[in-house]
């Protein structure tokens, strides 16, 4: 018979580790039904009939967070055949306070004492066959960085499975066991055998997701006796009972080497999380990831696969000679421009490949048109970011591992606290000034998904590197070059991080996020090669897979309509961009943005076809304004693009550009990590609708503080501040919305 084992366990107690160990390739991850929790399944190696479910990492079964519910459903709900408990031996008094608990599920347990060659390391000894005799289920060491144990952990748990798991060993005092064997009676059969205990302790827990199952408001009195005598409330006298039965066993079953000796985690901890030295410390590894991921290392790729692979070509040699010819060129004006392929080992860009295979077909323009600019533009567009992605993902996935992330988070999360952020949103926010789409991607370290949410939804607002061009363009053609720009563009990414978290944080969907914030700073580790790699992977893989199919439609659907158009031939393919359907929707919705200072058609196409791309933002106005070759800064388009924006206006043109929804492939990402149509719909309206009040308040206020002339729009320009003044300051919208209700 199929036999399946639900590995449950503490974050950043080894359970990726021994998940892959045990199940080495044979893994498929998804997702839990309807959130973004990651699901991992696998079988394991050895057995043709064993698969493996990788539960949430979890402190408690709670239902505080989403990944506690998720854990805690499984259990109850598919009945696994046996857990699989890790426990950081390392770290026993607050690991065994989630064994306890699973104790109580009548299903039976197996306790992997995982890290054991650290313990053996330090010279303390945990008594495995005590522990297990205490516990009342077996106990195996294991390493699972080091693969021992491991077999003997998985032979355990087939051994367990179909046995009957005992009593829970854990005794609470005389008060607390009376009133549970009472609501045990009380429940009666409304519950099956197995599960008595861990209702009754729910039920005294006042559980709000059992009591919505099995209501059982005959318990209350029996409750409130409870927590008069202890003088505290029901929660916390099963959470400090079951913390005292762990001070009792933790004596019997760990000898300890040195006592109170620092370890060498500690050690590190005493510079790191250092109230002096850890904003330097941390500014430092910062500063030392972003350089290597967004301005060389990654950088580097990115440009190669963007202009050579998915460009031109590149030389594999000859690249430095055609280099200097070209330079010599370009100074000198004289001969003929030297060409790439003429010099050493030149490949041709994929582009240029599938383009030459078309023509050598000759296939129509119009589906060369579709095959080169639509679909291997939109997949260049893609794969183009996905080197700067592993780059990073590598730096994460090994910050994570070692264990520095949750120093990170522990470090940041009171400032970030304020606004509704996660101390894990840092990260995300600085790299979404490289790219969006990483930025997003990197939110997935948030395990709260709230936090996550509330992350994806604001962390594109920071300008990225396309939005560059779009600050250069305005700020030399129509501002004359002040200093000011760029600076206050990041600035009013930030202020508008901040400003939606907290209007976000004062939303039902976002509200009471009650959960006490428990976090455990695991020991330092070396991160395993194999583990980093693989997160670094899935990842990217997943990125190309999800986002891919959203870019590439979005791509090909831009590509058709800014190419076709009515002409006087009737339907068919246009020379221009001002024929394309493209303008004819530019010019629909033109007005639009008119009480934004920019309702012009031209500025609603570039509008447009940002959402492709935000360079197109620069491009398109290129070509509309009459030049075929723009250079980024503007250079060439001063005048005539000026004529047609003052410098208020094309200010709410930058605000409204740089902060409405992102570019498809940014879109793309953030439908990958909501992982729900609903809510990246959500983040899009939000953000757009968002960036629209900000450009009407600078134009409208604005064009009233510097001309005077008042006008309706002048009253909507005041409006639109009071509203979002409103939304800071009201109280929060209502009853919080249970977290585990989500769909
Ligand atoms: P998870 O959060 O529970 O999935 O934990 P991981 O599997 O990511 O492990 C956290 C860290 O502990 C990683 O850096 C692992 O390399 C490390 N680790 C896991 N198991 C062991 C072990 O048995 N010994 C040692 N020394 N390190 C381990």
């Amino acid at each position: 018979m199929a036999l399946t084992i639900a590995l449950a366990g503490n974050p950043n107690s080894g359970k990726t580790t021994l998940f892959n160990a045990l199940t080495g390739s044979n893994q498929f991850v998804g997702n839990w039904p309807g959130v973004t929790v990651e699901k991992k399944e696998g079988r394991l190696k050895g057995y043709k009939d064993v698969s493996l479910i990788d539960l949430p990492g979890i402190y408690s079964l709670s239902p505080y967070s989403l990944e506690e519910v998720i854990a805690r459903d499984y259990l109850l709900e598919e009945k696994p055949g046996v857990i699989l408990n890790i426990i950081d031996g390392t770290n026993l008094e607050r690991n065994l306070f989630l064994t306890t608990q699973l104790l109580d599920m009548g299903i039976p347990v197996v306790a992997a004492v995982n890290m054991i060659d650290v313990v053996n390391k330090t010279g303390d000894e945990i008594n495995l066959a005590e522990l297990g005799k205490i516990l009342g289920c077996e106990a195996v060491g294991v390493s699972a960085l080091k693969g021992t144990g491991v077999r003997e952990a998985a032979q355990a748990a087939i051994r367990a499975a179909g046995k009957k798991q005992g009593p829970s060993p854990c005794r609470f005092s005389c008060k607390v066991g009376e009133a549970l064997d009472k609501i045990g009676v009380l429940l009666g059969d409304r519950v099956s055998g197995d599960l008595r205990r861990f209702s009754a302790l729910k039920v005294f827990e006042r559980d709000a997701r059992l009591m919505e199952k099995i209501p059982l408001p005959q318990a209350e009195a029996l409750i409130l006796e409870v927590e008069k005598t202890l003088e505290d409330d029901s929660q916390s006298i099963i959470t400090e009972e079951r913390y005292g039965f762990i001070g009792e066993i933790i004596p019997r079953v760990l000898k300890k080497k040195r006592r109170g000796a620092l370890t060498l985690s500690d050690k590190i901890d005493k510079v790191v999380t250092n109230r002096f030295l850890a904003l330097p410390v941390f500014a430092a590894v910062i500063f030392l990831i972003y350089f290597v991921s967004v301005t060389t290392v990654g950088a580097w790729v990115t440009d190669w696969t963007n202009d050579g692979l998915f460009g031109d070509g590149f030389h594999i040699t000859g690249g430095a000679a055609y280099g200097e010819a070209a330079r010599a060129f370009a100074e000198s004006g004289a001969g003929e421009e030297p060409a790439p392929e003429d010099f050493g080992l030149w490949v041709p860009g994929i582009p240029a490949l599938i383009g030459g295979a078309l023509r050598a077909i000759g296939t129509a323009d119009w589906l060369n048109g579709l095959i080169l600019d639509g679909i291997v533009a939109g997949v260049g567009a893609v794969l183009g970011f996905v080197p700067q992605m592993l780059v990073l993902f590598f730096f994460l996935a090994s910050l994570e591992a070692c264990g520095y992330m949750a120093r990170i988070a522990f470090i940041l999360d009171r400032v970030f606290r304020r606004f509704g952020l996660s101390g894990r949103s840092f990260i995300p926010m600085l790299i979404s000034t490289g790219c969006g789409i990483p930025g997003v991607m990197a939110s997935r370290t948030i395990e709260n998904q709230m936090d996550r949410r509330m992350t994806i939804m604001t962390t594109t607002f920071m300008p990225c590197g396309a939005k560059l061009p779009i600050i250069a363009l305005i700020s030399g053609s129509v501002l004359g070059g002040v200093w000011w720009v760029a600076p206050s563009a990041y600035f009013l990414g930030i202020f508008s991080v901040v400003v939606s978290g907290l209007i976000l944080k004062k939303t039902r969907m976002f509200a009471g996020d009650a959960s006490p914030f428990v976090m455990e700073l695991p020991a330092y580790h070396f991160p395993a090669p194999g583990n980093v790699l693989r997160s670094m992977g899935e990842r990217a893989w997943s990125f190309m897979r999800k986002a891919g199919s959203i870019i590439l439609v979005s791509a090909a659907l831009v590509w058709f309509l800014s190419g076709f158009g009515f002409t006087e031939d009737g339907f068919g393919m246009v020379e221009d961009l001002r024929e394309g359907l493209l303008a004819g929707i530019g010019g629909a919705i033109a007005w639009i943005f008119a009480p934004l200072g920019f309702g012009t058609w031209e500025a609603a196409v570039a509008t447009l076809t940002g959402l492709v791309a935000k360079e197109n933002v620069v491009g398109t106005m290129g070509v509309l304004y009459g030049f075929a070759e723009v250079a980024e800064d503007g250079q060439q388009m001063w005048e005539a693009f000026a004529a047609n924006f003052t410098a208020i206006s094309a200010y709410a043109f930058l605000a409204f550009n740089l902060l409405c929804a992102p570019c498809f492939a940014a879109i793309g990402a953030i439908k990958r990590e909501m992982n729900n149509a609903k809510w990246t719909l959500f983040a899009l309206s939000y953000q757009t609708v968002y960036a629209y009040c900000t450009a009407l308040i600078i134009y409208q206020l604005g064009s009233f503080f510097a001309g005077g002339v008042f006008t309706a729009g002048t009253i909507a320009g005041f409006a639109a501040p009071a509203l979002l003044v409103f939304l800071l300051v009201r109280k929060s919208g209502g009853k919080p919305k249970p977290r585990d209700a989500e769909a």
